[in-house]
């Protein structure tokens, strides 16, 4: 069915993410690389607990399989440890930064496709891009061949000089900084070099140097070199230079990759024109001051996924899908102003600077409040779409929606558990249930087990049940509550350990809708079976409010 076919372009992170999770959708997905083969390089070098969080325990226990967990960061200014910021202690199964090279997570990514039945098509680059009434043209060369196809969308995964981005007209606010930036993967021996599961930067007067850890005892240097204008030519002989940044002695043994890169800076101005859409570094690139960069191209395509695949099959509206740029373009522009402001602070050189800087960052890091937030926002773990028009909360009599008059009553009712928030999968049979490609509705009995309550929980569960998108579990405070749901315990979770219960904070009657993606979509305290299938409603026809070009 050409016209149902969703054109994935490029194969980095971003895009076989999204090519995974289209297929998981049930999507007939194809993925095209310029590039003959897998990434040699190594590039970016952690994933963040959340993007291991919404790729599902499966894929996420493959990657730490292989990976370094990073628990600890030491911030250091010469010889003087400024601040320490311990990664542990988050509420996530993976509480720490895995250091893995961006070409052993791509390598990962290609043989979960693979087993999936789907195959990069290599050395295959876009070279045309047509939109049409309800698709887009594609011009596909190959070994010095052209062919063209149609697909009912097209995503441009292709990178921050992204082809697509340029042939669909968007543009892009940016800019970038003059000062190149030398990366280096090596293994290390001395006095000098962290524990394995440290990371150490030296923000010194001279310059900074950092030593990362990544898979199998390798580490990244990175350090920062000149502004001159051209690209420098790099050797062993440079990283052992820099290497005299740290106090003490680090050699360098054996080194596998380096490389120089300037960070650019820009968002794209739409994430979507009509059949084309964007993500990863197509859409926005920044520094990679914390490792966010290819971790918010891959959570891009997490969001992307399902709302296309639901668009795609006519099963949702338009605002669905326009909900993509709404929830995800807010989180680039975020990133590329915090990792701004943090990479210029980092260059501070003139003793001044650097005195106050040091200050700052050992007072803000010495407040538990500060270093909670700077580790979750660290592990992407502090991301919610609250704001967003397409997730909904009521409370007793209190209904609260997008950002409507009630948008200030849902922040006062926030919560860890509130519509909008990351589930925290903490608990295994928590994350298990969550791990599908449809939503899933969990309705809590809570204390109250009424006999209204379970007959609201019946119509609900007769509703949906013909729905491919969503699907119900009753979850029951115990076991003699199976007799009282009757016919309910087909789709009944007992929750002998409470996880489900302490997870949504549901100790009274309730209903939670978890999206694909992992976030709450919707919360109602107690279960008003009206609101929620408004709501729901709102989903499949788009009628939740954001402007649309109606494609
Ligand atoms: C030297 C370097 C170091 C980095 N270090 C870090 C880091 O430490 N932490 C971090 O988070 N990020 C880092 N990054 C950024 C990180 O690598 C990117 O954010 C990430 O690769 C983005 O993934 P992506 O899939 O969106 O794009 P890319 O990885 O750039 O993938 C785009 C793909 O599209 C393909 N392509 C391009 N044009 C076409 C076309 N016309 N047709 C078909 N295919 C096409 C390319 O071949 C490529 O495979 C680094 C980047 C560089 C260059």
């Amino acid at each position: 069915m050409t016209e149902q076919r969703v054109l994935v372009v490029g194969a980095g992170p971003t895009g076989l993410t999204l090519a995974r999770q289209l297929h998981r959708h049930g999507v007939d997905v194809t993925i095209v690389d310029a590039a003959p083969g897998p990434a040699e390089q190594s590039r970016a070098l952690a994933v963040q607990a959340r993007t291991l969080e919404v790729l599902g325990p499966r894929l996420a226990n493959a990657l730490v399989a292989q990976g370094q967990p990073l628990r600890r960061a030491e911030i250091c200014s010469g010889s003087d440890v400024v601040a320490t910021l311990d990664l542990g202690g988050t509420p996530t199964p993976y509480p720490f930064a895995l250091g893995l090279s961006q070409s052993a997570l791509e390598r990962t990514l290609i043989e979960d496709l693979r087993v999936r039945g789907v195959h990069v098509l290599r050395d295959t680059s876009l070279t045309v891009l047509e939109q049409l009434e309800r698709g887009a043209r594609a011009t596909l060369s190959h070994d010095g061949a052209t062919r063209t196809e149609d697909f009912a969308w097209v995503v441009g995964a292709d990178g921050v000089h992204s082809t697509v981005r340029r042939l669909a007209g968007i543009s892009t606010a940016g800019g970038g900084q003059d000062r190149w930036w030398l990366l280096a993967d090596t293994r290390l021996s001395g006095p000098g070099v962290p524990a394995h599961d440290t990371g150490r930067v030296f923000l010194n007067p001279d310059g900074v140097l950092a030593y990362l850890p990544l898979e199998q005892g390798w580490w990244r240097i990175i350090a920062t070199g000149s502004t001159e204008p051209g690209r420098p030519e790099l050797s062993l002989a440079d990283f052992e230079r820099l290497n005299e940044r740290s106090p003490r002695p680090v050699s360098i043994d054996e080194q596998r990759w380096m490389s120089a890169f300037r960070i650019r800076e820009h968002v794209a101005d739409t994430y979507r024109v009509h059949r084309v859409l964007l993500a990863g570094d197509a859409a926005h690139a920044h520094s990679p001051l914390g490792g966010q960069g290819m971790n918010t191209g891959m959570q891009d395509a997490c969001n992307l996924a399902w709302k296309l695949a639901m668009t795609l099959r006519g099963d949702a509206g338009p605002a669905l899908l326009d909900s993509y740029e709404a929830e995800r373009r807010p989180v680039a522009q975020r990133l590329v102003s915090s990792t701004s402001r943090g990479t210029r602070a980092m260059l501070a050189s003139s003793p001044w600077a650097v005195w106050l800087r040091n200050r700052a960052i050992a007072t803000a890091l010495s407040f538990d409040g500060v270093s909670d937030r700077a580790r979750h926002a660290l592990e992407m773990l502090s991301l919610s779409y609250e704001d967003s028009a397409i997730v909904a909360q009521l409370r007793g009599d209190e209904r609260t929606h997008g950002e409507g008059p009630d948008g200030r009553r849902r922040r006062e009712l926030r919560g860890a558990a509130s519509a909008g928030q990351p589930v925290r999968v903490t608990e295994p049979p928590v994350a298990e249930i969550i791990d599908r490609p449809a939503h899933t509705l969990l309705l809590f009995d809570g204390r109250e087990k009424t006999r209204d309550g379970y007959q609201r929980m019946r119509s609900v569960v007769a509703e949906v049940a013909s729905d491919p998108y969503i699907e119900a579990f009753v979850v029951l405070a115990d076991t003699a509550a199976l007799g009282r749901a009757g016919d309910l315990a087909q789709c009944a979770i007992v929750d002998v350990d409470r996880s489900f219960t302490r997870t949504f904070d549901a100790d009274t009657e309730c209903a939670v809708v978890i999206r694909p993606d992992g976030y709450i979509g919707y919360r109602s305290d107690p279960i008003v079976p009206q609101h929620l299938r408004d709501w729901w409603a709102g989903i499949r026809s788009g009628t939740h409010g954001i402007p649309s070009d109606g494609s």
